[in-house]
């Protein structure tokens, strides 16, 4: 089973109708002052002013459409992207396997990240499971800030640490915990970055989340419906208990969310050059 954009043609259909894998947003320059539904990405916002700044003069605002391929499992990373507002799916496969969702890339993240480690590589496959908004720049406008920003360089290092987290929780969860917690800790993550109790996904792509067949997907989603946890309907999700979901949900959940702020909390007072930042508020690409 191989994840393929053309299948994404009923989403398209709900998600604006747009036919381009992604396009530049007219008429905003910002995450704050985009469209609806634009939201900062918390990355760049978390930069000292100056090194925000500067990095988001190299950066052009796109939409990003459900299906599309942002980059290829080991292909070249052309963009980095900063999600603002949709959110993207990493996936990996071995050869003819169904493909495995190792992480989910919000506005809280990047894609493109191992340029930070001087590798042009992409490890997973980045697919737009969620439609919106996202600040891409060229590759190598970003590595040139990167050399220029320490701030930039902590920042990523940390997000790669997060990354890298993820992949472990995502290897332990697979070997451990049921297919039916494991579809609750999925749908729980999708709704934090959908930032709604509603939001459309297919079996197909709950099979990619899951790394199993569709026939397990089934089951265990109707298990959830019969405890009145969600309903799903031809692909609708709706999250109608979100504290009972929660419980339904694997330990895997909870340790991600905690990961994340693990390794993203900033150090120390007086420990790092970038603590005594400011940020980047009242740059004037921001407040466009
Ligand atoms: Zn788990």
């Amino acid at each position: 089973m191989r994840w393929d954009a053309r299948k994404a043609s009923e989403h398209k259909r709900i998600n604006d109708g747009m036919n381009h894998p992604h396009r530049r947003v007219k008429g905003s320059s910002s995450p704050r002052a985009g469209p609806a539904g634009h939201r900062q990405n918390l990355l760049i916002a978390a930069l000292p002013s100056a090194d925000g700044c500067r990095l988001l003069a190299g950066c052009e605002p796109v939409e990003m459409q459900f299906g599309s391929i942002l980059c290829k499992q080991y292909g070249r990373i052309r963009h980095v992207y900063f999600p603002t507002g949709g959110f993207i799916s990493l996936l990996t496969q071995l050869g003819n396997r169904p493909g495995l969702e190792v992480g989910l890339v919000g506005a809280e993240g990047a894609v493109g990240i191992t340029l930070a480690l001087g590798m042009p590589i992409a490890p997973v496959r980045a697919v737009v499971q969620g439609t919106g908004s996202a600040l891409r720049i060229e590759a190598a406008r970003f590595s040139t800030e990167l050399a220029k920003s320490p701030a930039l360089r902590t920042a990523m290092f940390r997000y790669i640490s997060v990354f890298m987290s993820q992949l472990a929780v995502t290897a332990t969860c697979v070997r451990f915990h049921t297919v039916e917690a494991r579809l609750a800790r999925w749908l729980l993550m999708t709704r934090d970055q959908a930032g709604s109790d509603r939001f459309y996904l297919t079996q197909e792509f709950m099979a990619y989340m899951l790394g199993v067949r569709r026939v397990g997907v089934t089951r265990a989603a109707r298990e959830l419906s019969s405890r009145r946890l969600v309903s799903y309907i031809r692909g609708s999700i709706h999250i109608l208990d979100v504290r009972g979901l929660e419980n339904a949900a694997c330990s895997c959940y909870a340790s991600t969310k905690e990961a994340y702020t693990r390794f993203m909390r900033p150090p120390r007072r007086g420990a790092h050059p970038t603590s005594t930042r400011q940020p980047n508020q009242g740059c004037a690409l921001l407040d466009n």
